[in-house]
């Protein structure tokens, strides 16, 4: 799955949505088949010229108008525009005409600027034969970018001296400076402050603090800074900042050369638009409650303070140059409890993807169809295509080509719905689109451990086939991840196959090629395609559930293996986790430097070191249970209850998925392996997890690690901590009400997103229990329980009785805890309620305790300190 990587999240990514419009890829214009309409061309060359010279009378001469109101209307227009600084029509693509067709679309693009400003329209021209040529008939608008503007610092400054400016959390106080603006024509939108100021911010939610002390050492921003850089709308000018305070500046020449040095390193960053437009660069203007400040971080470094309000995270700090994402949650107090489907637009039901691999040079040929239903009323629709992939078009069967658009650098495609904008019954969109692309290996969903220093030279490895999955956008698709069915069609050299999830329909040779088909019947987040040299291994049924194996060269023995494993992984979960989200469920067995999994809708990929490498010790990781047989196997299987049959919401709601493959893993290897490999694994598990608790809550989610660049980080807190917090409540609340609340769960969000507290809900109704002090500390806080306790043994009549003082600390509610005492010859144990206060409990033993001990059966993550005396008990 696919969460916003903070490292790719962008400032105002609201106010970036609406300029993505203008920026647009032209297309070449087709050279003129030799059957094309000449008069065609012509005529498309006259109306070239027409706006090129601006003719407005030769203009509407090309036009065959149908009122006196189609005139004037469009008199009016295009008068504006050549009225204009400077006004361009471009083609999107260059309409060729068949000789004898009767009617042809050109979709055009027009620029016009008068500066500061300028403006983008996209028009639908229709043209139509008539008896003395070809004439418009009409003029669709399907749709205008405008807010350009050209930003410069005019000649006015502010004497700025005791002048706050205050943003969400946010202050930035010139002490004493100039503040430079740009021209009155453009309104207050972007400001250079030089002088002396501080910059404060102070993040109110604890996970964010810890967050800027990871950063900074400090858990608020307070710093001295030489300059900033402002950009916000003018409306919010005054509300922002303190203007009864400024002065005009009688001499802004002192600090000018260093504001104009500002300027240039920072004005450009953002807001800015990056397309081949006339007079480029353009900026957009901000929308209201948008706003950026830029300051320096020691000497070579830039923080960027932003708020965005188009985002449910709008209060940002990052340092753009390192991609690094400080803080990011949402203002006024409200918790970070959202979906990314809150905000979609569309809903993808369908995709379709027939697709050429030549994976040798890397090559993709794909045409890709979806189905889409409209949820809000959208003129664009932003998908997400790799910059590797050049498009070739976009159609819809409902209304011919559509208008598209790409960003530079972005990964994405934009849309123009046009007449489907406002369309009720779903709709196909079809990309067609091909180009060399490398995936790089998965890393999402992915439990891999980090590659040993191994030297692989007399160890062959089979190159591990290439995954084209969620990690890469391989195929069109909208930014976040959305279930659909799918089916899809693979075309790989001879001795290569393609593998995604669900069932294969078909398989065959032929010319040279291996064509295969797959079909997943129930819906997935996003579809992936595996290429390498693999072999069918055929189908293993079990009751609902199917599997059909894939080996890699080498891999054949293996496979058959795995493909048996799987299947008894998968009776195990459906018993406790009701049916199977995926019943025909393909795993693909192959070869790589270091072992692994990937676990996509309908698809498990396993990654299973060479033999002459497995006596390779691998780094010690978070994830990393490679030495106990099918925990990999185990994880992945897993997955496809627990992130891919249902999703977690956003990315903070990743433990949903880790943490529960993880921890269903744990109870598959107790079921093969018995007590004590369990126990073996929580304790790894628990010393993984007590080490990075304190990095940050389990819901910080993919951010955990983020700013030390340590993935462990990641994999301790939401896997290992992750699995120990589904281990406590299990504990809680009991087997019956944890397993019937798990179902309950899985079954109400089936094929669709879910968060923290749908799953506290879920467990909630199932035990009848208010959980929430549970969560609040284990999932949205930190800090695990800590146990004090003492014990001293009396003897009494016919043997021992040893008293047990307990003092718990951040302790959230009762939970149980093992007490045991052991003898020479037996171990007495008892299972206790334990609330906050604490208390004192007993053991009976017919002969003298040997050893007291807590939680030797690996119930609670706990620190357990035996101490003389527990503080706050009368001494003895
Ligand atoms: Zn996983």
């Amino acid at each position: 799955m696919r969460l916003p990587d903070p490292r790719t999240r962008r400032p105002a990514r609201a106010a970036l949505l609406g300029l993505l419009l203008c920026t647009l890829l032209l297309p070449a214009g087709s050279p003129a088949a030799p059957d094309t309409d000449a008069a065609a061309a012509a005529f498309l060359a006259r109306l070239e010229g027409a706006w090129q010279t601006r003719d407005l009378e030769g203009w509407l001469a090309l036009w065959d108008f149908a009122t006196a109101e189609q005139r004037a209307f469009e008199e009016e227009t295009v008068r504006a525009a050549f009225s204009s600084d400077e006004t361009v029509l471009n083609f999107l693509r260059r309409p060729t005409p068949p000789e004898g067709a009767r009617q042809f679309g050109a979709d055009v693009q027009v620029f016009a600027a008068t500066e500061p400003r300028a403006q983008v329209s996209y028009w639908r021209l229709s043209a139509e034969r008539r008896a003395g040529g070809w004439a418009i008939v009409g003029r669709q608008e399907a749709g205008q970018i405008d807010g350009l503007v050209h930003l410069s610092l005019g000649p006015r400054a502010f004497r700025a001296r005791g002048v706050s400016l205050r943003l969400e959390d946010f202050e930035l106080r010139m002490e004493d400076g100039t503040l430079y603006t740009t021209p009155e024509a453009l309104g207050p939108t972007a400001f250079v402050f030089v002088g002396r100021a501080r910059v404060r911010f102070s993040p109110p939610p604890p996970s964010e603090r810890e967050q800027l002390r990871q950063f900074s050492g400090g858990l608020a921003l307070d710093r001295e800074v030489g300059w900033a850089f402002i950009r916000l709308h003018p409306a919010d000018f005054h509300r922002a900042l303190e203007t009864g305070n400024l002065v005009p500046e009688t001499d802004p020449s002192p600090r000018r050369a260093e504001a104009e040095r500002v300027w240039q390193g920072r004005s450009q960053r953002s807001f800015t638009i990056d397309a081949p437009l006339p007079r480029s660069p353009w900026w957009l203007m901000p929308t209201p409650g948008d706003a950026i400040v830029d300051f320096p971080w020691g000497r070579k470094r830039v923080l960027t303070f932003a708020l965005s309000a188009g985002e449910t995270e709008d209060v940002n700090l990052f340092d753009r140059d390192r991609r690094l994402q400080i803080c990011t949650y949402p203002s006024g107090g409200r918790a970070p409890r959202y979906s990314d489907d809150d905000r979609r637009v569309v809903d993808v039901l369908h995709n379709d993807i027939t697709t050429r691999f030549d994976p040798e040079r890397f090559e993709v040929l794909a045409t890709h169809t979806m189905r889409v239903k409209v949820l809000s009323p959208t003129s664009t629709l932003r998908l997400r295509l790799h910059d590797d992939f050049r498009v070739a078009s976009v159609t819809t069967e409902e209304g011919g080509n559509l208008l598209f658009f790409r960003v530079r650098d972005q990964g994405n495609l934009v849309v123009s719905l046009g007449p489907l904008a406002k369309r009720e019954e779903p709709f196909t969109l079809t990309t067609r689109y091909s180009g060399r692309h490398d995936p790089a290996p998965v890393d999402q969903e992915l439990v891999q451990v980090r590659s040993p220093n191994v030297d692989f030279e007399d160890a062959f490895v089979d190159r591990p086939p290439l995954v084209y999955s969620n990690r890469t956008a391989w195929y069109p698709r909208p930014p976040n991840e959305d279930f659909a069915t799918a089916r899809v069609r693979i075309d790989s050299p001879a001795d290569w196959l393609g593998v995604t999830g669900g069932e294969l329909v078909s398989l065959r040779a032929e010319g040279g090629r291996t064509r295969a088909e797959y079909r997943l019947e129930q819906p997935g987040k996003f579809v992936t395609a595996i290429v390498g040299r693999l072999a069918d291994m055929g189908l293993r049924q079990e009751g609902e559930q199917a599997v059909r194996g894939f080996a890699g060269t080498r891999m054949r023995g293996e496979t058959l293996d795995q493909m048996l494993a799987a299947q008894e992984m998968l009776a195990f979960y459906a018993q406790r986790f009701g049916p199977s989200p995926y019943p025909a469920l393909g795993l693909v067995v192959a070869e790589g430097e270091t072992p692994g999994g990937h676990s996509p809708p309908g698809l498990v990929y396993l990654q299973l070191r060479p033999p002459a490498l497995r006596g390779h010790s691998l780094p010690e990781d978070p994830s990393n249970f490679s030495d106990l047989p099918g925990f990999f196997l185990a994880h992945e299987t897993a997955h496809q209850w627990w992130g891919e049959g249902m999703a977690p919401a956003n990315y903070r709601e990743r433990w949903l998925s880790e943490a529960w493959a993880q921890y269903s893993a744990a109870l598959w290897l107790r079921d093969r392996l018995g007590e004590g490999a369990f126990r073996r694994m929580m304790d790894r598990m628990a010393r993984w997890a007590t080490r990075y608790d304190s990095s940050g809550p389990i819901h910080l989610g993919q951010r955990l690690g983020h700013l030390v660049q340590d993935g462990r980080v990641f994999r301790a807190v939401v896997y290992d901590k992750g699995a120990w917090v589904l281990h406590m409540l299990r504990g809680v609340v009991g087997d019956e009400a944890f397993f019937a609340g798990a179902r309950a769960f899985l079954e109400r969000f089936r094929y669709g997103k879910a968060g923290t507290e749908d799953f506290r809900l879920a467990l909630e109704a199932a035990s009848g229990r208010d959980l929430r002090p549970y969560f609040e500390r284990w999932i949205y806080g930190m800090g695990l329980p800590v146990f004090l306790w003492s014990s001293r043994t009396e003897r009494i009549d016919g043997g021992f009785r040893t008293t047990i003082e307990i003092r718990p600390q951040d302790l959230p509610g009762p939970v149980p805890l093992q007490l045991a005492a052991a003898t020479a010859t037996t171990t007495e144990a008892r299972t206790i309620v334990v609330e906050a206060e604490g208390g004192s409990w007993t053991i009976e033993t017919r002969q003298e305790p040997r050893r007291v001990s807590l939680n030797d059966d690996r119930g609670l993550l706990a620190r357990v300190e035996r101490v003389a005396r527990v503080p706050g008990t009368p001494q003895r």
